[in-house]
């Protein structure tokens, strides 16, 4: 498995674990480094714009003290929703890779389909690694539904 997609799984497990939202992790590389990961906070922040992508967009900036993180690539376990596009797009991020799709999404449950109608267009600098991996997500997510209210 990719590695900074591996380390984004990770976070997604996390979040689960700790019962902070959906199974949706990601990671902000810059210079084959690491410089920030999160996972979705939603629960956690009663903010329904705490999206993995958005909390370490968030990060990052912070760290770098930019606003600006063109040259970064962003590994997330799940398709960018169309909100996340937006909030990649104005932090000037060219590079994504995901895992797992609007499909997958859809069998947690997740609405992106619902928002992504003629969104889903063709970007060329994003790409998709390791979808196979996507069903931990679903089993780990399942597994403590009971006790995640979504
Ligand atoms: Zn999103």
């Amino acid at each position: 498995m990719n590695k900074f997609m591996e380390t984004a799984y990770k976070e997604a497990l996390d979040g689960v674990c700790k019962k902070h939202g959906g199974p949706f992790g990601a990671v902000m590389v810059k210079d084959n480094k690491i410089i920030a990961k999160g996972h979705n906070e939603v629960l956690l922040r009663h903010d329904p714009t705490a999206h993995a992508e958005t909390v370490t967009i968030r990060k990052a900036c912070k760290k770098l003290n930019t606003i600006d993180l063109s040259g970064c690539v962003l590994y997330v376990t799940s398709k960018p929703c169309p909100m996340c596009k937006g909030a990649i797009q104005w932090s000037r991020i060219k590079d994504v890779v995901f895992s797992g799709d609007y499909e997958d999404a859809k069998k947690l449950d997740f609405d992106d389909l619902l928002f992504s109608d003629g969104f889903d267009e063709e970007d060329d600098h994003w790409s998709q690694v390791d979808q196979e991996h996507f069903d931990k997500l679903i089993n780990a997510f399942e597994s403590c539904r009971k006790e995640i209210k979504y």
